[in-house]
């Protein structure tokens, strides 16, 4: 028998706001432990939470760009669970009344593009974090730091219609690059502002009952995901196949080991134990400020993506690389519009210029070849004043150096020799060491053309213009 896969995420992101969900204080990552707490966000009795604006505004334009129907209330409710890093001993999230419901995003898959559904988009505010003992004195010991209690974040959860773990990464790439254009999130997953859980099922092929799912937790990379999800898959078909069950489980994945493993039973809904959060009124946001925010909404990747194939005639493959950031694809734009070669600038973009930055580790803002420096070197191309090859070592010197093109050129003598007369000098000399074989060419031994061009390039150092060379060549040898 074959099974397949079903899979739902539910994603976390951290929203880029300057202070917290229900208090003022900081969110910046990487303090002192305990530095950026207030009685608000450490739990202390008596103390009321005031809705950030700014937070609610960023999970509006999340819920926006991913085409979810915004609900005219929503209710922040109190979800109950008692652990360490959590001093209220709820956490502040919403339930039954969402944010905003019934969106999708579109995922390239092997088959074609693929709509995989948002059930909910709803905000909740972070738990703190828990530091184990690192230091033989500290043996035993754990430590509670307080600074990321309260940042605000949103929770993305999806329709049970993703099918593999590629089809998972790439919602998820979707997902990344829609908040990274937004600006509300940075998306590091290795600090956590980008947190998913995947829950996964296997059923047999063709059939549509699912089957019991088990949730997977603690996955901080793509990489780590899909790997995840692979063992995950593997393991729940092996059991099916040797007759178990498969039970409903919160599993942690550990990297290390490329397995997943038992955490705890999964709680069920009713153990939180949800009422509505009696210090906070409902949320209710004018349409005309929804619209406003709307207008706001910058050209989403996948956009932005169909325009490049339309208006720059590139191929789906180019765009879609193209687009993977708002920067990059700002770039791209600008080299366009100054050199008018869609298809060159993206092969240089694509090729050279996303190769250098990966070798040292750099990213376009702080690219040291601008759009301009890019265009510039085009156009000694196609002036003919060095040939692409040439360019190719021109680029990787501006890059290193910050030098541009003209100077890189000059410095290394590496202009093209395109004058007429002077190459006319080179192939007069070049035929006249070689009577013999310019008698050959004329008595038919036409493939002895290769061997002059060769010649002068030798006697050029490869700085002849071809082109030129050839139309020459022809010229004198006939
Ligand atoms: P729970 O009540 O356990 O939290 P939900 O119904 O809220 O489960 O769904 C949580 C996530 O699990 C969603 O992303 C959903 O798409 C996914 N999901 C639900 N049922 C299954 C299943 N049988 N197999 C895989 N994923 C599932
Ligand atoms: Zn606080
Ligand atoms: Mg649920």
């Amino acid at each position: 028998m074959k099974y397949e896969a079903v899979i739902g995420l539910e994603v976390h992101a951290q929203l880029l706001t300057d202070s917290k969900i229900f208090c003022g204080c900081s969110t910046r990552f990487g303090a002192e432990p305990n530095t950026q707490v207030c009685p608000v966000c450490m739990g202390m009795p008596g103390v009321l939470p005031v809705l950030n604006k700014k937070a609610v505004e960023y999970a509006v334009k999340m819920a926006l760009a991913t085409k979810c129907t915004m609900n005219k209330k929503s209710i922040f409710a109190r979800k109950n669970y008692f652990y360490p890093d959590l001093p209220k001993d709820y956490q502040i999230s919403m339930y039954n009344e969402p944010l905003a419901e019934h969106g999708s995003v579109e995922i390239e898959t092997e088959g074609g593009r693929k709509k995989i559904g948002i059930t909910r988009i709803h905000m909740e505010e972070d738990a703190g974090k828990l530091l184990h003992a690192e230091t033989p004195e500290e043996a035993g010991s754990s430590f509670v730091d307080l600074n990321r209690t309260g940042v605000p974040l949103i929770e993305i959860v999806s329709e049970p219609d993703i099918g593999t773990p590629e089809e998972a990464s790439e919602y998820l790439k979707s997902l990344r690059d829609i908040l990274l254009y937004l600006e509300i999130c940075d998306c590091n997953m290795e600090e956590g502002s980008l947190r998913c859980d995947a829950n996964v099922s296997v059923r047999p092929e063709g059939t549509t009952e699912f089957g019991t799912k088990a949730e997977v937790k603690n996955m901080n990379s793509f990489k780590f995901m899909r790997d995840a999800l692979s063992y995950e898959i593997e393991r729940q078909i092996e059991m099916l196949e040797s007759g178990e069950r498969v039970v409903q489980q919160t599993r942690l994945f550990d990297p290390v080991e490329g397995k997943t493993r038992s955490m705890r039973t999964k709680e069920e809904e009713h153990d939180y134990r949800y009422f509505p959060e009696p210090d906070l009124l409902p949320l209710v946001i004018e349409d005309r400020k929804i619209e406003e925010l709307r207008r706001t909404l910058p050209e989403l990747p996948a956009a932005k993506k169909q325009r490049f194939i339309k208006e720059y005639s590139i191929p789906p493959y180019d765009a879609g690389v193209l687009t993977t950031s708002k920067e990059l694809a700002d770039y791209y734009e600008a080299a366009v519009k100054l050199s008018g070669e869609p298809k060159t600038v993206s092969n240089w973009v694509m090729g050279e210029l996303l190769r250098l930055l990966k070798e040292h580790s750099k990213d376009i803002p702080r690219c040291p070849i601008t759009p301009e420096a890019l265009s510039a070197l085009l156009t000694m191309v196609s002036d003919g004043r060095i040939s692409a090859k040439m360019a190719k070592g021109v680029f990787e010197e501006m890059f290193t150096s910050g030098k541009d093109a003209e100077a890189v050129v000059k410095a290394k003598g590496l202009a093209q020799i395109s004058d007429a007369g002077e190459l006319e000098k080179v192939i007069a000399e070049v035929l006249e060491k070689n009577p013999e074989n310019v008698e050959k060419f004329r008595t038919g031994k036409e493939k002895l053309f290769g061997f002059f061009v060769g010649q002068v390039m030798k006697a050029t150092k490869g700085q002849a213009n071809p082109q030129m060379v050839t139309k020459l060549l022809k010229e004198k040898l006939s």
